[in-house]
């Protein structure tokens, strides 16, 4: 099983992916908890390039690039092996969020950025994706500019907001849009209660 978390910046993905993992391992699964970028070698030295500040400007067509060999080889080595094993693997972030952040929020054809990182990823899908929503603004009080995203405007990352849930909208099924703003605890339960049909398939 497959479950991704995806959201703006400060919405609370790593708690719940946390929360999440801690969670299912008591009910005695087996869980691989993971992120994008940069949760393999090759993409820890992505991460570094696409993210640090002192990268400067990056063409948009670069930046979707590095995304997508981050997912090449997190899908190939660590995801697809882990799921083959038949473990729960549990990621912050994956496909949509460049479809959010390098589609929508920057001035790419979401269409052709979803085939480059489809590609990439084999078209491998989540079973669920549950989105927590924040207004960007709240979000991104709770950093002080540590990468060059969060220095992206407001406007920017209200596009990524929209982008995320536009998506949701368009798939219900495999889908979970929570409000972020809720206690961290009642997101945990809701996290649980959109995952446990999915674990019994
Ligand atoms: O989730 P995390 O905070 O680790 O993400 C690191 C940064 O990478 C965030 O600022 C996020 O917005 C950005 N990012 C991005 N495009 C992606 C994935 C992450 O701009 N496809």
């Amino acid at each position: 099983v497959l479950v991704c978390f995806e959201g703006g910046e400060g919405s609370g993905k790593s708690t719940q992916s946390r929360l999440l993992t801690t969670w299912l391992r008591e009910q005695g699964y087996v869980v691989r908890p993971t992120f994008e970028p940069g949760d393999t070698p090759v993409g820890a030295e992505l991460r570094r390039i696409v993210l640090s500040p002192d990268t400067g400007a990056l063409a948009d067509r670069t930046e979707v690039l590095l995304y997508a060999a981050d997912k090449a080889e997190h899908v190939e080595t660590l995801v697809l092996p882990a799921l083959a094993r038949g473990e729960v693997v549990v990621t912050d972030r994956y496909v949509d969020s460049t479809l959010a952040y390098q589609g929508a929020g920057r001035a790419l054809e979401v269409a052709e950025v979803a085939d480059v990182a489809r590609w990439a990823t084999g078209d491998l899908r989540p079973h669920l994706t549950v989105v927590l929503d924040l207004e960007p603004a709240a979000g991104l009080g709770r950093f002080e500019g540590r990468d060059r995203i969060e220095g992206e405007s407001l406007d920017f990352h209200q596009r990524v907001r929209a982008a995320f849930v536009a998506m949701a909208a368009e798939d219900p099924e495999h889908y979970l849009v929570l409000d972020a703003r809720a206690g961290v605890d009642e997101i945990a339960e809701q996290v649980r209660a959109g995952v446990r049909p999915w674990l019994a398939a």
